[in-house]
């Protein structure tokens, strides 16, 4: 379809401007905002000071509080190592945190995180929580994959006038002739740099695990946009790529993000390939579920039956000499409760902590300070049948609209071994951490402040460019916002001090949250949920 076309397909469409403009016939479409309890976290703002004194009075070797992927494997962890007489808390219903799922129509769909990378060698213990779920195995000294669960083909593909390409790098034959040559010499430019950035062990994951030098310290001081100038990357197509993948794993452009995540991105994983370059072709495996990686967090939570207690707010941690002592809103029994502990484990955001812990650690307070928070939107759409298609490259797990701020969707059904296409649910993706400071607070305050119909409506008129069918097949779209969703990885953030201190732990008082990497995978919510837990564990064996 031509642009000219779309804009008439998009006007005719029923609109609720994001200006607040009113709406000229109501969506032929329901739909509501989903998954988060502002109101709990409201209790937490007025720091629990309108809450009665506790009624309910218990106690328990570990608190965690935070149910997501790193408060999950913190306990996991420490059933590994005989410790049983521990209470997972989380303000929400359900475990997860950005790892949680949705349904619709009977499809299991993400809330937020959707896929993990298969990992390579340094993530020793993501490798054994893998193979215990049955992922992975090892068969003469090779890791053997469940193909199940391995994202299947074909994996990615890119929107560019009216026709898809495989894979989300612009190919140069889609490109105006004049860019061409000029965007070919710049990939394979660029490819170099990833390579001489990270000779081995750099950019290890999780990246604890990887030595720190004054070379990755100076890709640290700058951000990835300034960095890139510096270097004369400088091609449209590739920028353009290169600002969708900071956006699409840190929630904010090339300009806010360090080079060093710039780099990261791509040196920890599967590092960066020209076309033509051969290495490509079987590098690329992600595991992911149709509710993402949701389908991780059920399973890491599963045995915790009767110590998960979801709906708790956590609003109070006084660390003591002997024990801590959490008070917390029990949503469900509505009522105040007392927990004392010898240990506790903060897994929730570091911002949220400092509200939480009634003597902070001098590190907390100066790390908080040099964080930035990305807000984030998810737009599950669910449909009745399976979208017409335009030219080109076959409906894939990723699909990406090239030249978009949005991030596209990933198809929930993708996975699914059903022979026809068919009813599914398309979840997009839109980072809102914008290229500045200001753009960010602005973009969170239209985030929260416009209301369903304008984001439904934002959502719809960004996919119909390349689905003008979408709307006759949209049954329902459902919203979830993140006003603080990840930790933007901005110059200064991987090296900071404070980070690493809290990092570090000490005391009662243990942190774990993706947080203390300064950005928000899988690996490094699961390796801080990890370390607390390995720190626990020695301080009870050293009481033994
Ligand atoms: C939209 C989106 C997409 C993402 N996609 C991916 C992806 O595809 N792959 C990937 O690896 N990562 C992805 N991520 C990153 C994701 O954040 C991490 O993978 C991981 O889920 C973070 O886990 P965590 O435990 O560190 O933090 P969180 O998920 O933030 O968990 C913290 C928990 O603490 C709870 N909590 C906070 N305050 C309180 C309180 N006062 N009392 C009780 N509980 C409280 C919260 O409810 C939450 O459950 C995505 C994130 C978002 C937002």
């Amino acid at each position: 379809m031509k642009r000219r076309s779309w804009l008439a397909r998009a006007a005719s469409l029923p609109f609720v401007g994001l200006a607040g403009c009113e709406a000229k016939r109501p969506p032929a479409y329901g739909g509501e905002w989903v998954g988060a309890q502002h109101e709990r976290g409201h209790r937490l703002r007025d720091g629990g000071r309108t809450l009665a004194e506790p009624t309910v009075h218990k106690r328990a070797g570990v608190i965690i509080v935070g149910a997501g992927i790193a408060g999950l494997s913190c306990a996991r962890k420490l059933a590994l190592a005989g410790i049983d007489d521990v209470h997972v808390f989380d303000l929400e219903d359900g475990a997860g945190g950005n790892s949680r799922a949705h349904r619709m129509g009977g499809m299991a769909c993400p809330l937020g995180a959707h896929y993990l990378p298969v990992p390579g060698d340094d993530a020793v213990e993501l490798v054994g929580l893998l193979e215990s779920l049955g992922l992975r195995r090892t068969e003469g000294g090779r890791a053997v994959w469940d193909e199940r669960h391995l994202c299947h083909s074909p994996q990615e593909r890119l929107f560019i006038d009216g026709h898809w390409h495989d894979g989300l790098l612009p190919p140069i034959a889609a490109l105006p002739e004049s860019q061409r040559d000029a965007t070919l010499a710049q990939y394979r430019r660029f490819a170099e740099l990833v390579s001489l950035a990270g000779p081995s062990g750099s950019f290890a994951l999780p990246t604890a695990r990887a030595a720190w030098t004054p070379a990755l310290q100076a890709l640290d001081g700058v951000s990835f946009a300034r960095w890139l100038d510096d270097q004369g990357i400088t091609a449209p197509p590739l920028r353009w790529y290169l600002d969708y993948c900071c956006r699409d794993d840190y929630g904010a452009g090339a300009a806010q993000v360090s080079a060093w995540a710039g780099l990261h991105y791509f040196a920890s994983r599967h590092g960066f390939h020209a076309p033509g370059d051969d290495a490509r072709a079987h590098d690329d495996g992600v595991l992911t579920w149709p509710e993402g990686n949701a389908w991780l967090a059920q399973r890491l939570a599963t045995p915790l039956t009767g110590r998960l207690h979801d709906g708790c707010v956590a609003l109070a941690l006084e660390e003591g000499r002997h024990e801590v002592t959490l008070d917390l809103w029990n949503a469900k029994a509505q009522r105040t409760e007392r927990w004392t502990a010898a240990h506790a484990v903060l897994a929730m955001p570091l911002f949220i902590a400092t509200r939480v812990l009634r003597t902070p650690p001098a590190a907390l307070q100066p790390a908080v300070a040099a964080m930035r928070y990305a807000p984030w939107l998810v737009a599950n759409l669910q449909l009745s049948d399976a979208l017409d298609d335009q030219p080109g490259a076959p409906p894939s797990w990723d699909n990406v609209l090239y030249g978009s701020s949005t991030l596209g969707y990933v198809d929930a059904m993708h996975q699914a071994t059903r022979p026809y296409p068919g009813p599914t649910v398309l979840t997009a993706y839109w980072a809102l951490g914008g290229d500045n400071e200001a753009q960010l607070i602005a973009q969170r305050k239209r985030l929260l402040d416009q209301p369903w119909q304008a984001w439904s409506q934002a959502v719809l008129q960004t996919l119909v460019e390349a689905h003008p069918d979408l709307p006759d097949k949209l049954a329902r779209i459902d919203l979830m916002r993140y006003g603080h969703a990840m930790s933007i990885p901005l110059p200064g953030v991987r090296g900071s001090t404070a980070l690493a201190a809290l990092a570090s732990g000490g005391g009662r008082v243990q942190f774990a949250h993706a947080d203390l990497s300064g950005y928000s995978v899988f690996e490094e919510a699961f390796f801080h949920g990890n370390e607390a837990a390995r720190r626990i564990a020695a301080a009870f064996k050293q009481r033994q």
